[in-house]
């Protein structure tokens, strides 16, 4: 389905944004998400997560949090970079897309 790969790259980029601030994990991403109104199923959103983590745009690190190993992901220096570039990219998307309706 075509939308469902153009909201992918909505999806991560608000993952980068969220683990450029603080690290996150699995199940606050999909609350986090599903405020903005996507609804993305674990099925969708942990692969989506390690691919980041494959590419080296997050780094994940493990704490025991009520006796349960969660996974947190944080973004690295080279996800903080594209972050910045998609910024720039989103700045010009809105001017174009938004403002010129
Ligand atoms: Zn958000």
């Amino acid at each position: 389905m075509l939308d469902r790969e153009f909201f992918l790259g909505f999806i991560k980029i608000h993952i980068l944004y969220h683990a450029s601030k603080e690290p996150i994990f699995g199940a606050e991403m999909t609350k986090e998400l599903s405020r903005h109104g996507y609804n993305i199923s674990p099925g969708t959103l942990y692969p989506t997560l390690h691919r980041l983590e494959k590419e080296g745009y997050l780094k994940n690190s493990s704490r025991v949090v009520d006796g349960r190993v969660r996974k947190y992901y944080q973004a690295t220096a080279e996800g903080k970079q594209v972050l910045e570039q998609s910024r720039k990219r989103i700045r010009e998307l809105v001017t174009e897309v938004i403002e010129e309706e």
